[in-house]
């Protein structure tokens, strides 16, 4: 169905290590806007280059094809889209807006980029009301020149920031991965920073080296430090976590926002 639809899943194209799981549980996370990133983070699989002009079919496509494999609950993600006026956010509100017309009560998560701060891009987005805004922050502070060259730590903590600010009924959810060579002392900021935004929705999941030219893996964390660091996220204020080596953000996405902890 995702081939037929001619759209691109992030499970796919990050060669993530959950696809047997969440393809047999009807969950599927949509890459829109291409497949090539404007960005190039150490860390992902996705090509970085040129993207191509928006399709205006999309959307229609994501909802048709989300309606056929009988999602209730869909993720939204894209490629980062810097070569966009609008980063793509206009994009972004009209696949929410379908799938909600063409899904009787289907709930939308949306992951999405940091818009290069552009607080009018993020309203776009949250005007189309997804149930779960979704941003990752993906590292500490101090590794994002070599993992997310193009992104910066205190402008994606203001985009989670701003969620609230906009309208305080839709969640904030964010992530980040360890294993990149982190300290313990970082990743306890990291979970207090992104908490002191009122983001209360965090996953946490080991970093895994998609091809021989991404950056190494520097540790592979042991599952009790995941229990351990799911417990501090709990301790310092968040509501759900989901926190394990192979958790991803859109990993059991519907428990989590649900009553469930995931
Ligand atoms: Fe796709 Fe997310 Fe599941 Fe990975 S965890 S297979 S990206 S839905
Ligand atoms: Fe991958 Fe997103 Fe970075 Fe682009 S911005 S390279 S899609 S993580």
């Amino acid at each position: 169905m995702i081939d037929k639809g001619r759209l691109h899943t992030v499970c796919q194209e990050a060669n993530c290590p959950n696809q047997f799981e969440c393809f047999s549980a009807h969950t599927a996370t949509f890459l829109i806007m291409g497949g090539t990133c404007t960005r190039n983070c150490r860390f992902c699989n996705i090509d970085g280059g040129q993207p191509g002009p928006l399709d205006p079919d999309e959307p229609r496509r994501v909802a048709q094809a989300a309606a056929d494999m009988k999602l209730r609950y869909v993720v939204v993600t894209s490629v980062t889209r810097d070569d966009l006026p609008d980063g793509g956010a206009a994009h972004f509100s009209a696949t929410i807006r379908a799938l909600k017309e063409k899904i009787t009560g289907v709930q939308v998560e949306v992951l999405i980029p940091d818009f290069q701060g552009d607080r009018k891009a993020l309203e776009t987005v949250m005007a189309a009301r997804p149930e779960v805004l979704n941003h990752n922050m993906e590292t500490v502070a101090r590794l994002y020149p070599t993992v997310r060259p193009e992104a910066d730590y205190r402008r994606s903590l203001d985009l989670l920031a701003r969620v609230k600010q906009i309208d305080s009924a839709i969640p904030a959810k964010s992530g980040i991965m360890l294993g990149l060579g982190e300290s313990e002392d970082e990743v306890r900021q990291a979970i207090a920073d992104i908490h002191a935004t009122g983001c209360r929705m965090l996953t946490i999941g080991q970093y895994l080296q998609p091809t021989a030219n991404h950056l190494p893996v520097v540790e592979f964390v042991p599952p009790e430090a995941f229990d351990r660091w799911r417990r501090v996220a709990l301790e310092i204020g968040f509501d759900k976590v989901a926190s394990g080596p192979f958790v991803r953000s859109s990993y059991h996405a519907g428990e989590m926002y649900s009553d469930k902890q995931p």
